[in-house]
């Protein structure tokens, strides 16, 4: 807004106006309002410009931060961050009443090119929709889409059940014998999954519910305040707050949801012989679990947080960097320095085995460094293969369990399979699409960053980097989970090249004999529903992968 002539203003309604500063608390968006005053203390009229800035400013709600327009000749310029401010403006009416409802409206209509320019940049309107709009039901939004979710897949699990029901297995299966030995066993596990499935979705659900209808975040973060004023700092340390914020949220919802993880390892996954762990080893993975992610996550909310300051408007560009430079660190620091701290890892032992996958290796010039055994039968009977590494430094890791339970020939069958993931570049891919997607995501979220009704809709009165990071995840899930199923349909087209890659090695057979065994070994569902499982697996079910091997001929 330039140039307003406030004493016109003045004129026309014939009493003082107060010009109300409202700020947000985010560096990088900074209310700046230049005004002329006429100073009584001197002859004449002397010029002086004050600026107001965010930073000045402790407490926007208050009129403490507003300023006469006696005082003021003339509004040189206002300029707000952004058009949200003048949805804040509606807010604070609403929200404060009693500050402002006996004050005089004035619309002013700014015309400027300046103005029009940047509401031009800032506004961001989707599909029509004005995402600042006061009173945007995002809360009743969010509501309703994770019940509609919850809806579908409990929709999808109950016809998943149905299939777990029946008696014989897939009609192309029912001539391999060791599946209709096992059948009823593979059905008898998937029925106790989905039961437990059935208990902890609808547990979920109702605590999401609970936790966005009461309205717990605020009443936490609030928490976390009074804690932090009791140790003596304000409340302006808003990182140190979010660190205290996110370690009692974590800290909550393990605890509440103690009970069925715990059911799950030592009742279902014992009953059908799965579980390997002790109450005493399971106590140790958590406190090792906290510790870790305590020792590495608080400081890389920190740092991201401090980004978010430090960068203002484009701060979305480089957390995403961050992000990528602090997922190199972490997949390079995590074979050495933290899987150790809850597997061993073994080298293979010389031998018949090491000479096949070596020569397999070199076969494809696969660049194998090392080529290691992980006791993963140290907690579960479920078994696995997968390789793992950058560049020229590439390790394959076999579970002692796979060893266990397939032959030699179907173990290098499993490796093949893996070395195809490799060769065809299935990692680099998935990589790449994650990484693009979170650049999308940091973008849209600095969309949001200053969304005060996004804000307020939650309950919240100030804006929190962290949390408005929370809050529009909350937002985002519709994207989050079209992303999600398009990820499990590119990884079961992967999955089928891969086992071409293995067939074309020339173990196709042993492929085959392989993936029976461990599905046969693991009980893996092999009577699935079609849609259940193109919604949740990321692998194909076992007769869509038999049938594949055996049509490539
Ligand atoms: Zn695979």
């Amino acid at each position: 807004i330039d140039g307003i002539d406030t004493q016109t203003i003045i004129d026309e309604v014939d009493e003082d106006i107060h010009l109300l500063i409202p700020t947000h608390h985010q560096k990088g968006i900074h209310e700046t309002l230049q005004v002329e005053n006429d100073n009584d203390d001197d002859f004449g009229t002397k010029r002086y410009v004050e600026n107001y800035e965010s930073d000045d400013l402790t407490d926007s709600s208050t009129l403490e931060n507003s300023v006469s327009l006696k005082e003021i000749t003339q509004i040189q310029s206002l300029s707000f961050g952004d058009i949200g401010s003048v949805s804040h403006i509606d807010h604070l009416l609403s929200v404060y009443p009693e500050h402002y409802q006996n004050l005089p409206t004035i619309n002013v209509t700014p015309s400027s090119p300046q103005f029009q320019e940047n509401k031009k940049e800032f506004a961001m309107d989707i599909l029509g929709l004005d995402l600042k709009a006061p009173g945007t039901p995002y809360k009743e939004f969010v509501l309703a889409f994770s019940w509609a979710v919850y809806i579908f897949e409990q929709y999808l699990g109950v016809r998943q059940y149905r299939k777990l029901r029946e008696p014989n297995p897939p009609k192309s299966l029912q001539d391999i014998e060791e599946i209709r030995e096992k059948f009823h066993k593979t059905q008898e596990y998937g029925l106790d999954k989905a039961k437990f499935g059935f208990v902890s979705g609808l547990f979920g659900q109702v605590q999401s519910t609970w936790i966005i209808v009461w309205d717990v975040l605020p009443w936490l973060w609030n928490l976390s305040g009074e804690w932090l004023t009791y140790a003596g700092y304000g409340t302006d340390y808003e990182i140190t707050q979010s660190l205290i914020f996110t370690v009692t949220i974590t800290t909550m919802l393990y605890f509440i949801s103690l009970p069925l993880s715990l059911y799950y390892t030592f009742v279902i996954e014992e009953r059908h012989g799965f579980n390997k762990m002790t109450l005493g080893l399971f106590v140790m993975d958590t406190v090792k679990g906290f510790l870790i992610t305590g020792v590495i996550g608080l400081p890389i909310i920190a740092l991201g947080l401090q980004i978010i300051k430090w960068s203002g408007d484009n701060f979305y560009f480089y957390v995403w960097v961050f992000m990528i430079i602090f997922n190199f660190i972490l997949l390079t620091i995590y074979p050495t320095l933290i899987q150790p701290l809850f597997n061993k890892v073994t080298p293979l032992p010389e031998g018949e085995l090491r000479e096949q996958i070596e020569a397999l290796a070199a076969r494809i010039k696969f660049p194998l460094k090392k080529l290691h055994v992980i006791d993963g039968s140290k907690r579960s009977g479920h078994s696995n293969a997968y390789f793992y590494g950058f560049f020229k430094n590439k390790q394959i890791v076999i579970y002692d369990t796979l060893i266990e339970q397939a032959n030699n020939e179907e173990i290098l069958a499993v490796v093949g399979h893996e070395l195809g993931h490799w060769s065809l570049n299935h990692s680099v891919k998935v990589l790449t699409i994650y990484q693009i997607h979170n650049l999308f995501l940091f973008f849209v979220f600095s969309q949001f960053i200053s969304n005060t009704v996004l804000y307020r809709s939650f309950g919240f009165e100030t804006q929190p980097t962290l949390i408005g990071f929370i809050l529009f995840q909350f937002i985002y899930a519709p994207i989050e989970n079209v992303v999600a199923f398009l990820m499990n349909i590119l990884s079961r087209k992967h999955e089928f090249e891969a086992d071409a890659f293995a067939k074309k090695l020339g173990y196709g057979k042993q492929l085959r004999t392989g993936l029976i065994k461990i599905q046969i070994k693991n009980l893996g569902n092999i009577n699935n529903d079609a849609w259940y499982s193109a919604y949740h697996f990321s692998h194909p079910p076992l007769p869509e992968r038999l049938n594949a091997l055996e049509k490539m001929d």
